[in-house]
């Protein structure tokens, strides 16, 4: 099983793999956590912004899973600016970019999201978004984005809004390129996710530590038929990524010949 989304810093790393080995899941996809404190990350969820400009800290966490094979990091783009030489430089240590709307409170149709988009694309990665509201943050805006960048696989973090949003699926179904990631989301969402987007749409992730990955396997073994269970716990997020790691193909953590599903 690989973990599509996850947060953690240095300090974190520790309780993340023993979480990770007490749920059998193989492999992880991190990004840098504690940009902002929960309050405030809740309070721009829910109001739908303003954001501001904050950088996470791409490089400690670089650095802190550096040696470990099972661990390979999202950058955090802070879009308040372009993407320049030192955000490049680190994106090539990167196994993907990822938006925070509600950190950051950026469009995704705005040149400086492109710019980044525009990385992924050369290097053949993935982009992740927590979309929010129903403005220049949302699902339909990031769909847009992704008809824009056929080549990128885009990934819709957060099961669309959260919990009971059944909108998100459909502002996606037509657009290929998106996945659907599915924490926080109800477990009738997720069923009715892999009804209208396919299985192989679908993909699990934790929001550790904010979640337990149990709640998430819990919901994800509730929801999808045993058939789809390997695509969605796995299989999916693997297919659209890489993660550069020199020791990954013989551990296979993130191969797919370490979990289990
Ligand atoms: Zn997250």
């Amino acid at each position: 099983m690989v973990d599509a989304h996850a947060h953690a810093n240095r300090a974190l790393v520790p309780k993340l793999l023993a979480t990770m080995a007490a749920e059998r899941v193989s492999a992880a996809f991190l990004v840098a956590g504690g940009v902002v404190s929960p309050m405030e990350l809740s309070h721009t969820i829910v109001t739908e912004g303003p954001g501001r400009d904050v950088d996470a800290d791409n490089t400690e966490l670089l650095d802190a899973i550096g040696g470990e094979p099972s661990l390979a990091a999202f950058y955090f783009a802070n879009p308040h600016r372009a993407a320049g030489e030192p955000d490049l430089a680190l994106i090539d240590r990167c196994a993907g970019i990822k938006f925070a709307p509600g950190v950051h409170g950026i469009g995704h149709l705005d040149p400086r999201v492109q710019s980044y988009v525009d990385a992924a694309a050369e290097r053949g990665l993935p982009v992740y978004s927590h979309c929010i509201g129903n403005g220049a943050l949302s699902v339909d805006q990031y769909a847009r984005l992704a008809r824009r960048n056929p080549e990128v696989a885009f990934v819709l973090g957060h099961a669309g809004r959260g919990n009971f949003d059944l909108d998100a699926a459909r502002e996606i179904r037509d657009t290929e390129n998106v996945l659907f990631e599915t924490s926080g989301g109800f477990d009738f969402v997720i069923k009715d996710a892999v009804e209208t987007l396919g299985a192989e749409r679908v993909v699990f992730g934790s929001e550790f530590p904010i979640q337990h990955p149990r709640v998430e396997l819990t919901k994800l073994c509730l929801a999808v038929a045993e058939n789809d269970l390997p695509a969605v716990l796995g299989g999916n997020i693997r297919r659209i990524t890489s993660t550069g790691k020199s020791t990954e193909k013989s551990t296979g953590t993130f191969s797919g010949k370490g979990g289990s599903a």
